[in-house]
């Protein structure tokens, strides 16, 4: 059962450990600039979860306020970034994981690009998934779905 799923993860020092109970809500490539300043990489894949699936095991994050209601979790010893969390709209609060620090990150592929329009340029994108200028927000791709940003 998908909802009886336990998905776990953390830093890279392990001081930060956390679970997840349930399956994703959506599963994404992200190539916007907040995104990419935060984890340093030329774009990062985020699986988003219902801020309530989600429990710290070990020790707590810092979170960083990127923007007016969007915070950006990292640990205060190693600054492995970790979240970006806010409100989803319809869906309540939300947490996305930075895929990279889930222990099984292979399980989670991504469904789709967002702000595909920000992306660098020199980045290939070589796979044939939808590709969307802003946040998209379901409807045509549900997979997609998620909050504004
Ligand atoms: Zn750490
Ligand atoms: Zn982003």
């Amino acid at each position: 059962m998908m909802s009886d799923m336990e998905t776990t993860g953390g830093c890279l020092c392990r001081a930060v450990r956390y679970a997840i109970t349930g399956a994703p809500l959506s599963v994404i490539y992200c190539h916007c600039e907040s995104c990419r300043k935060h984890a340093g990489a030329p774009v990062v894949a985020l699986a988003g979860y219902k801020r309530a699936q989600l429990r710290y095991t070990a020790g707590a994050p810092q979170v960083y306020a990127s923007s007016a209601g969007v915070g950006r979790a990292s640990c205060g010893a190693c600054g492995t970034p970790l979240t970006w969390e806010g409100d989803g709209g319809e869906i309540g609060p939300m947490v996305e994981m930075l895929v990279g620090t889930l222990d099984r990150p292979e399980d989670f592929a991504p469904s789709c690009h967002i702000h595909y329009a920000e992306r660098l340029t020199w980045f290939d994108v070589a796979d044939d998934l939808p590709r969307y200028s802003e946040w998209h927000d379901g409807g045509e791709a549900p997979a997609c779905h998620g909050p504004a940003r």
